[in-house]
Formats: structure tokens, C-alpha cells, sequence
């Protein structure tokens, strides 16, 4: 493994991708399932500012250890029982996929004062197995959302289907490209589209090409 050399050529790739539009800023995400918190902290070392880890326990684990030098990002399902473990924690969740769970964030970031940032993810792919909003469901929900005072909804989330040609999965980060773009139409108070987390290891210069400014890079970074 030479985190390293990986980041730099994930760095190049994003900044090929931004010399091309002045005005685009582009987040990467390390995503560190499976990482020991040593290999985190040498990434963080090389410039590494913002880690997403899929499950709650896992993000605490490594949130003790390393702690405020990053931004920690929720990336994957999040269960509204686990939701009072990490509000004080995380500055991005990137999988708000219901109001049930928004209710409980709504709640628990009342308690603490404390506005949480958080993408709408969607199943642009319509595949089964993803969790995420069909995107017709997409504007009814913001709708609610719009309402709500600590959740703060900040743009949308994807996740690809894994294919061998990652230009196969173009079609779906346009999509949720499109539908960012009609929902910045859209009359809301709160309701912000300043993000669009898609692309991973094996996608991530399709998506950057789409319009992705988060991508959530694992490993491509850590192998
Ligand atoms: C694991 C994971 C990633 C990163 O996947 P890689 O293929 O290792 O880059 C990105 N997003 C989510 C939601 C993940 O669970």
C-alpha cells in the first residue's frame, strides 16, 4: 500500500477536473472501512481533511482515537437508534433517506443547538439492493425538510451501481445532476443544492465529470 503515491494521482485527477471549471470546488472524502486508525492518520498526515465511515460504531471508534483534526462524514444507512451517538460528531450526513429519520436528527440536534448538515440520498439506479429515495420521492420529501430547523439539508448523495466500464454508470450521476438542477428552481427557505456526493474508487473521474463536488474515495486510497 502507498497512500502516498494514491492520493497524489486522486489529487491530480481532481484537479484536472477543476481546471476545468474555475468556480468548482471538490471535497475528498477518505472512506476508511477496514482502515486502521494509524493508516488514517498517515493519510491525514499527506492532507487527508475529511474521513467517512459507513457505520456508526466504526466512526466512533476512530472519532476517540483521532478525533477534531477532520471532518467526519457518515456515508452509509443510517439507523434512527444510532442517530444520538454521532450529532455531536459529524459534520455531513450523506444518507438522510426518510423523515422518520430526519424527525429523530430534528430532535436530537435540538437538544444540543446544533445544525446538522445532511445530503438526500438517492437511488438513482433503481437497483434493489440500495437504500435511498426513488427520485420522484425526492422534492415531496424536501418539502417536509424544508420545514425543520436543525436538519439542514445541504444537497444529494448517490451511490453507482458496480459495473466493470465506469462509463456505464454516467447516465445515473447526470441524473441526480438533473434533478439537483430542477430542485434549485424550486421555491425553498432552507433546502440548499451546494453538493453532490457521487463517485468512488472505481467511478469517481466519471462523476467529477458529472458535476460531483464529494467524492468518496476508499480503496483507491488505502491499498
Ligand atoms: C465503501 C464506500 C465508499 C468507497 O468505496 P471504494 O470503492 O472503496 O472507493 C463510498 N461510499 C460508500 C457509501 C461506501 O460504503
Amino acid at each position: 500500500m502507498n497512500i502516498k503515491t494514491n492520493l497524489e494521482r486522486i489529487n491530480a485527477d481532481i484537479q484536472s477536473s477543476v481546471s476545468k471549471a474555475l468556480d468548482k470546488n471538490v471535497t475528498l472524502v477518505a472512506v476508511t472501512k477496514t482502515v486502521s486508525s494509524d493508516e488514517i492518520q498517515e493519510a491525514i498526515n499527506l492532507g487527508v481533511t475529511d474521513i467517512g465511515e459507513n457505520r456508526v460504531q466504526e466512526l466512533l471508534k476512530k472519532y476517540d482515537i483521532l478525533g477534531g483534526q477532520v471532518k467526519w462524514h457518515l456515508i452509509g444507512h443510517l439507523q434512527k437508534n444510532k442517530v444520538k451517538y454521532i450529532v455531536d460528531k459529524v459534520d455531513l450526513i450523506h444518507s438522510l433517506d426518510s423523515y422518520e429519520l430526519a424527525l429523530e436528527i430534528e430532535k436530537r440536534a435540538g437538544k444540543i443547538e446544533r445544525e446538522i448538515n445532511c445530503l438526500v440520498e438517492v437511488n438513482i439506479s433503481g437497483e434493489e439492493s440500495k437504500y435511498g429515495l426513488a427520485p420522484k420521492e425526492v422534492k415531496p420529501l424536501l418539502e417536509k425538510l424544508d420545514k425543520l430547523s436543525y436538519v439542514k439539508i445541504v444537497g444529494l448523495m448517490t451511490m453507482a451501481p458496480y459495473v466493470e466500464d465506469s462509463e456505464d454508470v454516467r447516465k445515473y450521476f447526470r441524473g441526480l445532476k438533473e434533478l439537483s438542477e430542477e430542485i434549485k428552481l424550486m421555491p425553498f427557505q432552507k433546502v440548499h443544492m451546494d453538493y453532490l456526493s457521487m463517485g468512488m474508487s472505481n467511478d469517481y473521474k466519471v462523476a467529477l465529470e458529472e458535476g460531483a463536488n464529494i467524492i468518496r474515495v476508499g480503496s483507491a486510497i488505502f491499498s
